[in-house]
């Protein structure tokens, strides 16, 4: 039977992501949801990689406690993902998807971030998106992976693909915004498509 892999979280476009990437490996990988699992995790962490953690933790707990057999071995995957701007101080940081409240929408955080860059030089809007991945193994043992992509923040949204704050995310080595690059092009040099790689190694030495 291939060894599973349940992936914590709700997002499908995460998910298509891990299946494209893992697609070489024997997995059968699934979303906590189709492994019947839903939680509301306080991401509570001071850093991603912390975030990572407790989701995946919390994840493999409740798998745990529903005692089926056919998740036995199973493995538990988390991510943690979000914006850093040094001219800001790192921010919004961890505190990416509830900067100004988790319903106002990302034109209006974008715009406030750029807002707070008034007058700052275009070589010092450098920022980052950065994605922590955390798997809980069966055994007990955590390990965390991370990815980066560097940019820097625009002084205007542009492009139509995409999600969150990628409009005002450019990305100097493509000479455009993360959101005029196809889903395919961002996943190849994207901070999660890193991050995801680097995971994928981490499996390879422990799954036989
Ligand atoms: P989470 O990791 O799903 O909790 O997302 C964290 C936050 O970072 C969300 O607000 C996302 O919009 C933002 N974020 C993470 N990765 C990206 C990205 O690739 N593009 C745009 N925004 C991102």
């Amino acid at each position: 039977m291939a060894a599973k892999i349940v992936f914590a979280t709700g997002n499908a476009g995460k998910m298509r992501e891990i299946r494209e990437i893992l697609k070489d490996m024997d997995m059968e990988i699934l979303s906590m949801k189709e492994a019947g699992v839903n939680a509301d995790i306080a991401e509570d962490g001071a850093t991603f990689a912390e975030n990572a953690v407790i989701k995946a933790e919390t994840v493999a707990r409740l798998l745990a406690a529903k005692g089926d057999v056919a998740y036995e071995g199973a493995i538990v995957l988390a991510d943690d993902s979000g914006l850093v701007i040094d001219a800001l101080n790192g921010e919004p940081g961890i505190y990416s998807a509830r900067y100004m409240g988790g319903d106002t929408p990302y034109s209006a955080k974008s715009a406030d971030l750029v807002k707070r860059l008034t007058g700052v030089p275009d070589e010092k809007r450098t920022a980052r998106f950065v994605c922590a991945i955390a798997a809980v193994f069966a055994t007990g043992e955590t390990v965390t992976t991370q990815g980066v992509i560097e940019g820097r923040i625009g002084c205007e949204e542009k492009g139509d693909n995409g999600f969150g704050y990628d409009p005002i995310f450019y990305v100097p080595e493509c000479g455009c915004t993360a959101a005029q690059l196809t889903e395919e092009e961002k996943n190849r040099i994207s901070h999660r498509g890193k991050a995801l790689e680097a995971m994928k190694e981490e499996l390879r030495k422990r799954i036989p």
